[in-house]
């Protein structure tokens, strides 16, 4: 049985450690709990440990939790996104994780109706399944951004490849700081590009290590209900 509690004070420790060890504090780092994989109960249990900041992939998945649990939950959208679905879930998060297209961007413009805190999507490790922007594309696409108005970059997000080689998904975590802070550095007004959301269960205490501000954990938080793995 999946224990939130006992995981998340796991968790919190190897966070500690992981800032520790890279002369950080642990409140400039964000862990958003991914609850993709599970139900509303179990949703419901992070919240009761206040963890309040709450990862969802799909639509569907996020109107599902929207609807039935009611608190000041800080929303993030992780998943690509259609932009045909924009409409439906833009004005009900605070953080878009997904950014990674003009179209995109064009239709969050249209439909937001606030200003919107997004991540570029990077796509580091060049993988041809992973979602993202090149790395080499990065600069110019924000760059476009500058008349949209309902979009503030506040950073860059990625994801590592699947592998168990530390050092592949280091160099990673590396790449994208570089490039945040190369951004940042040209401190452009609707891009402030301060924050880098990277790690996950697998890798997020590497991810701390190389500067991650915000962390997204799944599984190690919550399990996983949907296909009954326990
Ligand atoms: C599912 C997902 C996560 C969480 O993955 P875990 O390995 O379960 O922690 C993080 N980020 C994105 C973009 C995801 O889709």
């Amino acid at each position: 049985m999946t224990n939130v509690k006992q995981n998340l004070e796991q968790i919190q420790q190897r966070m500690q450690s992981a800032s520790n060890r890279a002369n950080r504090k642990l409140e400039d780092i964000t862990l958003i709990a991914v609850t993709k994989e599970v139900s509303v109960n179990r949703t419901n249990e992070v919240i009761e440990n206040r963890v309040m900041h709450l990862g969802e992939n799909r639509p569907e998945g996020l109107k599902k939790k929207l609807d039935a649990i009611s608190s000041d939950v800080q929303w993030h959208y992780i998943g690509s996104l259609q932009t045909r679905k924009v409409k439906s879930v833009i004005n009900h998060i605070k953080y878009l994780h997904s950014l990674d297209r003009m179209s995109l961007a064009d239709e969050i413009e249209k439909r937001a109706t606030s200003t919107k805190d997004c991540f570029v999507q990077v796509n580091v490790s060049q993988e041809e399944s992973k979602h993202g922007l090149p790395y080499d594309e990065v600069e110019a696409f924000i760059d476009q951004l500058h008349n949209h108005e309902k979009i503030r970059v506040i950073g860059l997000m990625t994801m590592a490849p699947n592998t168990e080689d530390d050092t592949i998904i280091r160099n990673v975590f590396q790449k994208l700081k570089q490039l945040q802070s190369k951004i940042a550095a040209k401190q452009i007004v609707n891009a402030p590009c301060t924050e880098l959301s990277m790690g996950m269960s697998g890798d997020y205490e590497i991810a701390i290590e190389e500067g991650a501000t915000f962390i997204r954990i799944g599984t190690a938080l919550v399990g996983k209900e949907k296909e009954g793995i326990e």
